[in-house]
């Protein structure tokens, strides 16, 4: 774009765009906060017809002919038109203007992006005090208001008599205030009820609130209502619990619709004052809706435009015939949401293809080991790996020794044996001479791997250490040295890994343990440690399908959906508080056995400290129960050496019964400890508990899992509790957990990466899901560039609306 100063005179050189952004401004001012300064703007019009002669003379003149003729017309008599006028005047001034400013080849789509872009006080009716309230609710642009959808729809032409409703039916109804008033009872549980009696002719109704005295005078005799709500009886009349009430307006029967959107209200909004500044939002800016989905896939799968669906969405019509039924806005396979819904979930699909293909094709390293370490090790190992094992192993090494990068999900449930593939895995960049890090969330972990493999790994001849922050002084100094000369070939370690001054000689295999333990930008700075190191996480929290193709849909999954043979579900039980004795009998006859078991107390309380003495008050506690035997309490604020000592002396048995606050949750492997006794189990989430029983059952024998907790627990609580008595399988509690808690929470919102949908619902919308992916898949095959033109919109929705959180997923 041209924007040399030059001498007015001189329009031939200067660019039709000059000029309207130098007639924006005056018009974006006498815009804002809904048209407040349009009066203090003077003479305006005769400005802009200056303005839009001079865009005549300039250089690109031709390409912006039309655009400039409207211009014009628009202006002239603007300076003696009425208020009204000029508004209208200004607002398709401006979206004329914000065309020609951004006006490139693709000018009509980035005019729109910007025009989506405008804050909501341009918007009829929206003044800064009400745009300070719609930022609460997350509105501050047009494009925010489009998608502000309703909750649920009210049919005012279709309105019921009281006489005709049935019970538990939800239900709108037009009514007048009979008698309000505010009773109080002590014999319920309820102190304060508040009651209005209504009527629509046809009988009596009561709207009942209970505890809520901003009741009280809101309700006034005579008053006429619209009122919406669930039917249900109250002292044998009908009544509504609660309902959602707003004064009956006359100006609903003006909108020329039968079906208004009950939307969420705004502080102090009236509900018709919200469908009139919406339905203004949605006439105005719907047109500037993108379709991210193309042309040819909409029509396969029967779909509308975006801006038809969020059009239909805020202005629902009853179809002429048929049931007069008002539509339901939670309905994933009602068209108008499954379009935006597919709009979505499409790009989203589309964005972790190209960057998995972006990740795969970007050259990694290639090893060509020829697998000699590898069988090395396997010779010494005292089991043969499952096929499940072998499969998973296969697959890591084939991308080690493929040019392509490795950027793959080993995923398997705990105890599935991961650490053993993974390791046999970067035994081959080993072999090529490269160094692998193995990093792990807790120091216990990383202790545990290292002890186990070191003996192993240097009867082959690979040196490995651990590198965590209890490795201090000389040893640690030792440590470092070795990594940086490149003689240690594997190392083991917690975060440690990645602070400041360890430096690798050749990093170029980097495994996470328990992946989701980890934010992504420790995953990252590990990264940058090695020359396009290849990265390999692993998780035991299983991946529910949804999430698959989500949260990790850039990945390559390896699956090891088998436990080493011998292994027995572990047995759960579910105790109640005052059936403490019969947990103890349990436990005491595993004691008597020669086996071990674990303790584990959930961080109670707010304060550290209290959370301290309960565990250390179950330590002694159970220390004069199990009087025979050694009962120890490791914690979180236990000093690295200390913690050692004690885990050190619970896998060498000589310890029976190990208190815990829940440092053990994650990896521990000590495979004759056959009890896990889970205190308070009602605060743990269903992954943890899961975890937290994978840490028995590794022996062979049987074992069990002893679920402490009070009765009178969450609904949530209820249902995690029963799920852990029903099954054992990984991915059937991950789909269960993701249900109760919701995609946000499962993952952990720190790093879920999983973007906030508007319509879409990842488990509501799987098939929708399937669809998207399936047809972006098909897209990048046709495609991949997106350079045809029937895709270039489909390209900017993508680059507009996912680029941003494309780097934040970036796991490897
Ligand atoms: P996780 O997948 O939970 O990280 P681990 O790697 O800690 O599991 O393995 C759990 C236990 O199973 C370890 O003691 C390991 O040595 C053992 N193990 C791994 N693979 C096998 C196998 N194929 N047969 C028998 N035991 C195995
Ligand atoms: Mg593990």
């Amino acid at each position: 774009m041209e924007k040399t100063k030059k001498d007015k005179s001189e329009h031939k050189a200067l660019a039709v765009s000059t000029f309207a952004e130098n007639l924006l401004k005056p018009v974006e001012f006498a815009s804002k906060d809904d048209f407040q300064k349009i009066d203090t703007v003077k003479g305006l019009g005769k400005t802009a017809e200056r303005i839009v002669r001079e865009m005549g003379g300039a250089a690109d003149f031709e390409r912006w002919d039309g655009e400039v003729k409207m211009l014009g017309g628009l202006f002239s008599g603007y300076d003696s038109a009425p208020r009204e006028k000029r508004r209208s005047i200004l607002e398709e001034a401006r979206g004329i203007l914000l065309k020609i400013v951004s006006g490139d080849s693709e000018a009509d789509l980035s005019g729109a992006e910007e025009r989506l872009k405008t804050p909501v006080t341009f918007v009829k009716g929206v003044g800064p005090k009400r745009a300070k309230v719609f930022e609460k609710k997350g509105v501050s642009t047009v494009e925010d208001l489009l998608y502000y959808f309703p909750r649920y729809y009210i049919n005012i032409r279709g309105v019921k008599k009281i006489r005709e409703l049935k019970l538990k039916e939800r239900a709108a109804l037009v009514v007048e205030v009979v008698v309000a008033g505010e009773k109080f009872t002590s014999k319920r549980r309820y102190k304060r009820i508040n009651e209005v009696i209504v009527t629509d002719g046809t009988d009596l109704m009561t709207l009942v609130w209970f505890n809520a005295p901003y009741v009280k005078g809101r309700y006034k005799v005579g008053m006429r209502l619209l009122v919406t709500g669930i039917v249900s009886e109250f002292n044998n009349r009908k009544s509504m619990a609660h309902p959602d009430v707003e004064p009956w307006e006359e100006e609903a029967d003006q909108l020329g619709s039968d079906i208004i959107g009950r939307y969420q209200l705004p502080e102090r909004m009236r509900l018709m004052t919200v469908v009139k500044i919406v339905a203004e939002a949605v006439d105005k800016y719907s047109d500037c809706l993108i379709d991210g989905v193309p042309e040819d896939v909409r029509v396969r799968n029967r779909l509308i435009p975006l801006k038809e669906a969020v059009r239909i969405i805020h202005n629902p019509a009853l179809p002429p015939e048929g049931p007069k039924d008002t539509p339901d806005i939670e309905d994933g396979s009602w068209l108008p949401i499954r379009s935006v819904a597919m709009d979505e979930l499409f790009i989203m699909e589309l964005g972790l293809l190209l960057k998995r293909r972006k990740i795969i094709r970007s050259p990694g390293r290639s090893f060509n080991a020829s697998g000699r370490l590898m069988e090395g090790f396997m010779e010494n190992l005292p089991f043969s790996l499952t096929s499940a094992q072998r499969k998973a192993l296969d697959e890591i090494t084939e991308d080690i020794r493929s040019p392509r990068t490795t950027h793959r999900l080993l995923q398997g449930d705990v105890g599935s044996g991961k650490t053993v593939v993974a390791l046999l895995a970067a035994l081959n960049a080993v072999e090529e001479g490269a160094q692998a890090a193995f990093m792990a969330p807790t120091e216990i972990l990383s202790e545990q791997h290292f002890k186990n493999l070191e003996g192993r790994l240097a009867k082959i001849g690979v040196k490995s250490a651990l590198l965590t922050s209890s490795v201090k002084g000389a040893e640690r100094e030792a440590v470092l040295d070795g990594i940086k000369s490149g003689e240690l070939k594997i190392v083991f370690g917690t975060h440690a890994l990645i602070q400041e001054g360890v430096e690798f000689s050749d990093l170029g295999f980097i495994v996470v343990d328990e992946q989701h333990r980890f934010g992504v930008m420790q995953r990252g700075a590990l990264k940058e440690k090695g020359k396009k190191p290849e990265v390999l996480v692993m998780t035991a929290t299983p991946i529910p399908r949804t999430l698959a193709l989500t949260v990790y849909g850039d990945l390559d999954i390896s699956v090891i959906d088998e436990l080493p043979p011998g292994r027995k579900p572990v047995k759960t039980l579910l105790f109640g508080e005052d059936q403490r004795k019969s947990a103890y009998e349990v436990i005491l006859g595993e004691l008597k056995k020669g086996r071990q078991a674990f303790v584990v107390y959930p961080l109670v309380t707010e304060s550290e400290t209290l959370n301290l003495k309960n565990a250390t008050e179950m330590a002694e506690n159970l220390s004069s129960v199990f009087s025979d035997f050694t009962v120890r309490l490791i914690t979180g604020r236990m000093k690295g050496g200390e913690k050692e000592e004690v885990m050190d002396r619970f896998v060498k048995g000589e310890v029976d019964i190990l208190v815990a606050t829940t440092v053990i949750e994650v990896g521990v492997d000590v495979p004759n400890a056959t009890v896990m006794v889970v205190e308070h189990a009602e605060r743990f989430g269903l992954s943890q508990l899961h975890q937290l029983r994978g840490r028995v059952g590794r022996g062979g024998d049987e074992s069990f899992c002893i679920l402490i907790s009070d009765y009178r627990v969450t609904d949530d609580a209820k249902r995690r509790l029963e799920v852990m008595l029903k099954t054992t399988d990984g991915f059937i509690i991950a789909e269960e957990d993701l249900k109760i808690r919701g995609p946000g929470e499962f993952m952990g919102t720190r790093q879920s990466g999983i973007p906030a949908f508007r319509a879409a619902d990842l488990i509501r919308d799987y098939d929708t899901l399937l669809t998207a992916r399936a047809e972006a898949e098909a897209l990048i095959e046709k495609d991949p560039l997106l350079s045809d033109p029937a895709h270039h919109e489909t390209r900017r929705v993508l680059l507009s609306r996912f680029e941003g959180r494309l780097s934040l997923m970036d796991i490897g």
